[in-house]
């Protein structure tokens, strides 16, 4: 496994770096505070390609490899893991439409978000009885002549706040029992509306909400891949968002490493640096060393698509790991900080809130596992 970045796979971490440090970072923590979308933060990114990076050039999007998109993740996510939310869910969609939009679907929803014209797109399984369990889904569409008719409820829908396009999934029981299909809905579909925003412990500006489909009427030319293969076309793309929630972890981890690393070498306790302590220097060390361990199978399975090869096992490991391992890291690093870490005016403590959500969405830690045991066992 090379880790030699190309100049584009370069370029493109470069790009967000700097976009990450001096457009998102300054104004995270009053984000966090207002809880407000930052719709026009999500402009500027997807000006910069990053709602549908992995778009070829061909669909006028910037073509990153999975690498590179990972990187562009773990870079925003170190200045507002929010903002890294909303991209990793809109970036999912469109990897959604790259794969099974027809041609009339790109010229109308991918290219727009491709080029920087249409925000971020959201992406809506889960519903308030189904998460985990996604066969159990409620959401219903029926056909009516060229028209579908969808109803139901989704919930926790990243970036929904401001969203104008959504990518769904819901019941088709005439392609049979229990067929699932994917659609494209817009916000101003009539019989659509936002329900709730969460009112939510990290992650606080990223915009999640319920989604009501009351009658929504969508033309069939709205249908993604075909009618009753909903999950095949969600599955194709939940393993290799799954990397990019690793990066998103590790973006998290990154910072309060770096944090915990200064305050420790300038807070002084008993008359020397926090860091003085052989306690302090383990701690250091361990999570130095499982950061690292989780960059490598965050970097293994970004190869391996890169590559061609379908992943599903690599991609959970990379996931679980990356997760589990940014929950120690922000929990040591907030410890490094004593009663500061506690304050909301220290960083590592919206850090601390925003690392929870990792070892649950797009899989929590216990499905993952599952999945790690499925390709050992073979069941
Ligand atoms: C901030 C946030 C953003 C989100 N964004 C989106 C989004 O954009 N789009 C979207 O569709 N969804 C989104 N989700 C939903 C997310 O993917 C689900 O919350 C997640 O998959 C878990 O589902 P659940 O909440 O229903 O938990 P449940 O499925 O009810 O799980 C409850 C507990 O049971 C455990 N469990 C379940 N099944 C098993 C099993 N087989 N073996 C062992 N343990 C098991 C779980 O691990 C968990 O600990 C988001 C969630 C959050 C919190």
């Amino acid at each position: 496994m090379g880790f030699d970045l190309s100049e584009e796979q370069r370029a493109i971490r470069e790009t967000m770096a700097r976009f990450a440090v001096e457009r998102l970072a300054p104004g995270a923590a009053e984000r966090d505070r207002s809880a407000e979308f930052p719709a026009a933060l999500v402009s500027e990114l997807a000006a910069l390609g990053g709602m549908a990076m992995k778009t070829s050039t061909m669909d006028e999007g910037p073509g990153a490899d999975n690498l590179a998109y990972a990187l562009a993740v773990e870079a925003v996510a170190r200045a507002d893991a929010s903002v890294a939310v909303i991209m990793v869910a809109s970036n999912l969609s469109a990897a959604i439409l790259a794969a099974n939009a027809t041609e009339d679907q790109r010229n109308r929803f991918l290219r727009p978000v491709a080029r920087g014209e249409r925000g971020a797109l959201s992406f809506g399984l889960t519903e308030p009885g189904a998460g985990s369990d996604a066969a159990a889904i409620r959401t219903t569409a029926r056909s009516q002549g060229d028209t579908w008719i969808i109803d139901g409820t989704k919930q926790w829908i990243t970036g929904a706040a401001g969203a104008e396009v959504f990518v769904i999934f819901a019941k088709t029981p005439e392609a049979g029992e229990g067929a699932v299909t994917c659609f494209i809905v817009e916000a101003d579909a009539p019989g659509f509306s936002l329900g709730r925003v969460e009112d939510k412990m990290g992650l606080r500006s990223s915009g999640t909400a319920q989604l009501h489909f009351n009658g929504v009427r969508v033309p069939a030319a709205n249908v993604v891949g075909q009618v009753g293969q909903g999950y095949r076309v969600a599955l194709g793309a939940l393993a290799p968002s799954r990397v990019a929630i690793a990066a998103q972890s590790l973006g998290i981890a990154e910072r309060a490493f770096e944090l915990g690393l200064s305050y420790a070498q300038e807070r002084q306790v008993f008359g020397q640096p926090v860091a003085a302590f052989q306690n302090s220097r383990f701690v250091l060390a361990d999570m130095r060393c499982a950061l690292d361990q989780a960059w490598l199978l965050m970097l293994r399975a970004a190869r391996l698509l890169d590559n061609g090869i379908p992943i599903r096992g690599e991609a959970s490991m990379a996931k679980l790991v990356a997760s589990e391992t940014c929950g120690r890291v922000v929990d040591q690093m907030l410890q490094l900080h004593g009663g500061n870490g506690y304050s909301r005016e220290y960083e590592i403590e919206r850090l601390y809130r925003d690392a929870r959500v990792m070892r649950i969405y797009e899989g929590t830690s216990e499905i993952q596992r599952e999945v790690i045991a499925r390709d050992l066992l073979g069941n």
